[in-house]
Formats: C-alpha cells, structure tokens, sequence
C-alpha cells in the first residue's frame, strides 16, 4: 500500500522533527546540515549511509540496541539510499524483534520513486535487489528541503513516471505474441496519468512549487497504479531493462532519470507501430523541461552502447525479466540494426 505524501512548505520537515520526540536519522551531509539548523529537539543519533549492499546494511541494524531503539522513531532524510537505509532497519528490527518502529520519510530530492515505494532496494553481488517491505507512518515533501536540490536532478524524477510510455508499448508486444494478461483499464489509466504530467511542463522545467506537486502527484499515482494491478507491468519495461544492462556493463552509476529518458526513446524506435506514443512526442517533452539524455552528455559511449544493445536480448532471459520488445522475435538486434539506433540517438 503506498501513502499519500503530505506536502507543505516554510521547513515543514524540521517542525515535523521537533515534535516527534525520541528519534534516529538516516541521512547523508547536505541535507541533514539544511535541517539540523532548523530544529531544536535533536535526534538520539544521525546516522550517514551510502552504501546500500546487505551486508553494509546488517551492520548498521547491529550497531542499534531493541531497547533503545523501541522508543524512537525512525527518519530518512535524503535520496534514494537514505529513504531505504531507514526503511531496511525499521523492516529488520520490526521483524527480529517483533517491534512497530514508526517510520518517517522525508525525500530532499525527487529523482526517483524510491520514496513511495515501500519495497526495499539494496545490493546483493552489486545487484540491485528487493527485499522486505517497510511502510511509512509518513512521508513530507517540504518544498523548501527539495529546492536546494539540483534542478536537473529533481528534473530528473520524472522518468519513473514518465517510463509509462515504453511500458505500455511493451505491454502490448507481450499481449500479441505471448498473450499476457492485459487490462484495458489499467493501460489507460496509466496513459491518463502521462497526459496529466505532460500538461505541466513549464512547471517541471522550473521545478516551482507546482512542478514539484506535479512530479510527485505522478509518481504517487503510478507506485497505486502498480500495486492495484500488482506488479510494475505499467511503468517498468524495456527502457529500465536497457539501463541495468548498460550499468552491469560499465559499473558506471547514472543519474537515473536522465539514461531512463534516453532509453525511453530507444524503446519507442524499436516498437514500431505498437509504440503507444510518438518518439516526437516524448522527444518534445523532454526538450521542453530541459532534461539531459544525450548519451554524450552522459558519458556513454558508442561502445558501451553498442555492447549493451548486443547483449540485451541474452541479459533480459538470463535476469528473467519480463516481456519486453527485447523478448520479441521481430526485432533482431544485429549490425545493421544496432548502427540504425545509434544513428537515431546520435541525432538527439
Ligand atoms: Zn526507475
């Protein structure tokens, strides 16, 4: 079950912590040095994670003491990796010792949809995988915290909800040619909730008070979309496949958002006439909320690039992961196929 954000501004965040009483942080430098002026009711400990393997993420719940720790609640202030480092010791504490810490997420940036999600992201032999699940008592957006973010980062965010558009592409491809469960509803709902999110591009560019509500509002009813249908089939196809590819060939992290809106575009080349929306279309969008995708300018290489679309069609079976246009039998991803895309995306 996901939960609504609540929105504010005027630090919302920090009056929020003074009126919590006992409570950890989890958080990383910048955002925590934002908020840490602005409170007066300090937290029993402040703990900087980045490092999101397991093993990591065991020793920390280590550090911490169920006796101590029952009475607190628990915080994550910051990005992706602090939101699910809090998330991952709430889940093993309220598991191993049968406790109900209260969970609080306060997102700094909103790259991503790891926020809402309550699924745990963490890395296992380097791979992202889901374990657990912890859900917030409740998650703020506080305008003032966001702002301070990068503009192309925050940007950025709208790719998990904008990755619609190639999913539903995929979606139909899987229909056709292996007849996976489909539901009408969904597909436009899911359609609908892209149509609503490309009205404020002006906003989004600006990340203004409305571009922020705007990006949240889409990435709250994308994570409900999925959980109604019950798994990310909606929002998830061959655009992300393509990324965790090209990450497991470089090693290289990316802003996700930025490689997404790129990929999103690939997709939509590949798919043909069962993409769902035009490649101008998307194309147009991300122009006009200035969101990067050159590969260039995310130092991807035509190498690395070709390497990925070589070896897509094998990882995607090799993962398991679902029906996609890189499944299909239509699209044969040989040399002359392969220059084709990067001679489309050269041009971008
Ligand atoms: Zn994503």
């Amino acid at each position: 079950m996901v939960i609504q954000p609540t929105i504010g501004d005027g630090w919302v965040s920090a009056d929020k912590l003074n009126s919590i009483g006992k409570y950890i942080v989890f958080t990383l430098n910048e955002p925590w040095s934002l908020i840490k002026r602005r409170i007066n009711n300090e937290p029993q400990q402040v703990v900087f994670n980045l490092d999101m393997s397991l093993e990591n993420l065991n020793q920390l719940y280590n550090r911490f003491k169920p006796e101590k720790i029952k009475e607190c609640t628990i915080v994550g202030i910051g990005g992706g990796s602090a939101c699910d480092t809090a998330k991952f010791i709430t889940w093993k504490f309220n598991q191993e010792h049968k406790l109900n810490l209260p969970l609080i997420l306060i997102p700094s940036i909103i790259s991503v949809d790891a926020f809402l999600c309550s699924s745990i992201a963490v890395r296992i032999g380097g791979k992202v995988r889901y374990i657990g699940k912890s859900l917030p008592q409740e998650i703020i957006i506080d305008h003032d915290l966001i702002k301070q973010a990068p503009k192309n980062l925050n940007r950025a965010g709208v790719s998990d909800t904008i990755s619609i558009v190639s999913a539903l592409g995929d979606w139909i491809i899987a229909r056709d040619e292996i007849h996976e469960k489909f539901d009408p509803n969904i597909f436009n709902e899911a359609k609908h909730i892209v149509n609503e999110l490309m009205k404020s591009r002006e906003e989004i560019r600006e990340v203004s008070k409305e571009g922020i509500e705007a990006l949240v509002k889409g990435f709250y009813r994308e994570v409900s979309l999925c959980e109604q249908w019950g798994n990310a089939r909606p929002e998830e196809g061959s655009e992300h496949f393509l990324a965790y590819c090209l990450e497991s060939i470089t090693g290289a992290h990316y802003i996700h958002g930025q490689l997404i809106g790129l990929n999103i575009l690939i997709s939509l080349f590949l798919q043909e006439d069962a993409a769902v929306f035009s490649i101008e279309e998307i194309h147009q969008f991300f122009k006009d909320i200035k969101l990067t995708i050159s590969p260039e300018k995310q130092n991807i290489s035509s190498a690395q690039m070709k390497e990925a679309l070589k070896t897509i069609k094998e990882y995607v079976q090799k993962e398991r992961l679902h029906y996609t246009i890189y499944n299909s039998p239509r699209l044969i991803l040989n040399e002359v196929k392969i220059q084709k895309i990067l001679n489309f995306i050269n041009k971008l």
